[in-house]
């Protein structure tokens, strides 16, 4: 299949062919003739899919064939986004497929200054890129005029209505043209019943839209767990990190705290690492993610929202320094190792508390995850792991957790005491495991978890991978909890 078959024109397959992209993705194959039909969509798709081409090529297409009033300043299609990184990205995105065009775009967003934006937006936008916090921060001061919009995207519907945003988005919805005299389109990877309300508030007649996920199929990425007290995570960590000599690794926290916690506590053990998450300032997040994917930074500590939407891939090592309450959020994470044939490994430390969350991911994952205990790590069990944090009404990352962070924080300090003598710069008796534990025991074929463990489903575009249900089972399963 390629690009020409889908009713681009001439200035947008240029850019595609710019790219250096050669065939649409299946997201883009589905899409993107019913959006340029003016169709209303419904989408199961998440980042890695090429989601965002899917929707930004036709709507560029869309706005550049009709008419505008150049002497009105008001904004024609709106892309609503739950984090400022993704915001960034997808105007990233905007500019870079329409720099044929003679369309402009803008992206607004929290933690910055207000100013620049309020120029920028009296300047005139086609297409507004926000978060809804700021978008509705430049609403009251009257700097924005929705009342034009005719195209109204809501990428990642899902982690916005994780982070509390609904209330926000249904005040933003009220200053847009009725639900039949724009086109709607909404993307998510999942769909809970609070996405399916607001779909049926939001969507004219939607067509659905389903693909499964471009991750790393589960059966090609090396698992491994280690049994390891929480408090001795972090010693361990950074002894696999440089025993190893890993030079890009994402770990995983539950909770923003323990980021920045863990971050500070392996820089201290001799490790470039930098925390990514809702707290820190926009510029700090946006150069965290730069040295990161240039390399000055080793090691990056993400939360599973702040990660959510970043398009980093084929990292060679995910670590989960804590596991997911929700399963599926596993499968994501790992998801992000591997890519296009490269050798990846997801290693998990996993205390004695979290062995049910262990056993729920491998229910859903329908396979047993090897479990490899180092010596000198031998859990005792004696420390507390790190309370599940919930997302829900934290707009970036996840609220904070005073007394769970000091538990576990004491539990960190037991661990530290120890931290240097475990750590890859000051090698001792443990060198040999540690060299291990990134590379021995790691199976790619391990057997199913459990004789009923979950079946891999399957559809007409041949295997899905693990966490995947059709998008239409998702829609009307009344058990389906997102
Ligand atoms: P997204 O899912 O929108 O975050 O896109 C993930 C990545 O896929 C981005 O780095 C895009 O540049 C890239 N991408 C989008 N469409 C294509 C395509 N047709 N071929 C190759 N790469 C693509």
């Amino acid at each position: 299949m390629s690009f020409d078959t889908l009713g681009l024109s001439a200035e947008l397959l240029r850019a595609v062919h710019e790219q250096g992209y050669n065939e649409p993705t299946p997201i883009q194959v589905k899409a993107i003739p019913l959006i340029l039909e003016g169709r209303d969509i419904m989408a199961g798709a998440q980042t890695g899919t090429g989601k965002t081409a899917g929707f930004t090529l036709p709507l560029l297409q869309l706005l550049n064939s009709r008419p505008s009033d150049p002497k009105k300043r008001a904004v024609r299609a709106l892309v609503l986004t739950p984090t400022r990184e993704l915001a960034a990205q997808v105007e990233q995105s905007i500019i870079t497929y329409g720099r044929h065009l003679p369309l402009n775009s803008a992206v607004i967003f929290g933690g910055v200054k207000i100013n620049p934006q309020i120029d920028k937006m009296r300047r005139g936008v086609d297409i507004l890129v926000a978060t809804p916090g700021r978008l509705l921060d430049h609403a009251r001061q009257r700097t924005v005029d929705l009342s034009k919009v005719e195209v109204l995207i809501l990428d990642e519907a899902d982690r916005m209505l994780d982070m509390g945003f609904i209330h926000d988005i249904r005040k933003i919805l009220a200053l847009l043209p009725p639900k039949g005299q724009r086109q709607n389109l909404l993307f998510s990877a999942t769909f809970s019943s609070e996405i399916k309300q607001l779909s049926h508030s939001l969507l004219n007649q939607p067509e659905l839209v389903e693909v499964a996920p471009r991750n790393t199929p589960i059966e090609l990425i090396a698992q491994l767990a280690h049994p390891v007290d929480q408090g001795r995570k972090r010693e361990l960590l950074s002894h696999m990190i440089g025993a190893g000599n890993w030079r890009q690794v994402l770990v995983f926290t539950r909770t923003k705290h323990g980021a920045n916690r863990l971050a500070k506590q392996l820089v201290m053990d001799g490790l470039s690492a930098t925390a990514i998450h809702g707290n820190k300032s926009q510029g700090a997040r946006t150069r965290a993610l730069a040295d990161f994917k240039q390399g000055s930074v080793r090691i990056l500590v993400a939360t599973d929202i702040a990660a959510r939407g970043l398009d980093i891939d084929q990292l060679p090592h995910v670590v989960n320094y804590e596991l997911p309450n929700v399963p599926e959020d596993y499968v994501h994470r790992i998801g992000r190792t591997g890519r296009a044939g490269n050798e990846g490994t997801a290693i998990s430390l996993v205390s004695t508390e979290e062995n049910r969350l262990l056993r729920d991911i491998e229910r859903l994952i329908g396979r047993a995850i090897p479990k490899q205990v180092l010596p000198g790590y031998e859990p005792d069990g004696r420390s507390r792991a790190e309370p599940v944090e919930r997302a829900r009404g934290d707009r970036q990352g996840g609220r904070r957790n005073g007394r769970g962070a000091n538990t576990a924080g004491t539990a960190a300090g037991t661990g530290q005491t120890n931290g240097r003598s475990g750590n890859g710069r000051n090698q001792n008796s443990r060198t040999a495991n540690g060299q291990g534990a990134g590379r021995q025991g790691v199976s790619r074929n391990s057997k199913p978890a459990q004789p009923g463990a979950r079946h891999q489903p399957s559809t007409r575009n041949g295997p899905v991978k693990a966490g995947y249900r059709p998008l239409a089972e998702r829609m009307f399963s009344d058990q389906d909890g997102g």
